[in-house]
């Protein structure tokens, strides 16, 4: 949703992907506080971010910033694309929906109590 933008704020929460998303609507939710979200993408209101089976077809798009690594050796001198989400809900509006549990090591991160209080 956009509103008229007003000439200041209590917060600007710079950057609407996941994180932003969550940060500016938790301030928000308080009431008392005046929160501007940013967003560089537009709105996503396009198949492409809500079916996630063509969840792909994102990449390459205005919906991506389309950078690239730095020319590699072991790619033979190319650069590999590193896509990231530019549309308001960032990489959660682009990417391909799957949830990767932690391996090995990883998932000592957090301890096993957290881990069980999360249901993982
Ligand atoms: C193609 C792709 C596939 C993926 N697949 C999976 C998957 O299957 N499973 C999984 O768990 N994770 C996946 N990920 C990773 C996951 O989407 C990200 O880790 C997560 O979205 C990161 O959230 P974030 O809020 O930290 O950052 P981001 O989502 O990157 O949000 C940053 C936001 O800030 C905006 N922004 C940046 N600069 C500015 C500026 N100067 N002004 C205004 N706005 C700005 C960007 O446009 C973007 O919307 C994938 C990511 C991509 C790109």
């Amino acid at each position: 949703m956009t509103l008229p933008v007003k000439e200041s704020y209590d917060v600007v929460v710079c950057g609407g992907g996941a994180a932003g998303c969550v940060i500016a609507g938790r301030l928000a939710s308080l009431g008392e506080v005046s929160v501007l979200l940013l967003e560089a993408g537009g709105p996503g209101d396009v198949v492409e971010v809500t079916d996630p089976r063509i969840w792909m077809r994102n990449i390459g798009s205005e919906r991506d910033w389309r950078f690239a690594s730095e020319p590699c050796a072991g790619l033979n001198g190319r650069r590999a694309p590193l896509p990231m989400g530019r549309v308001l809900g960032g990489g959660s509006s682009v990417n391909g929906l799957v949830w990767a549990r932690p391996q090995g090591g990883l998932r000592s991160v957090g301890g096993r109590d957290r881990r069980r209080r999360l249901g993982l």
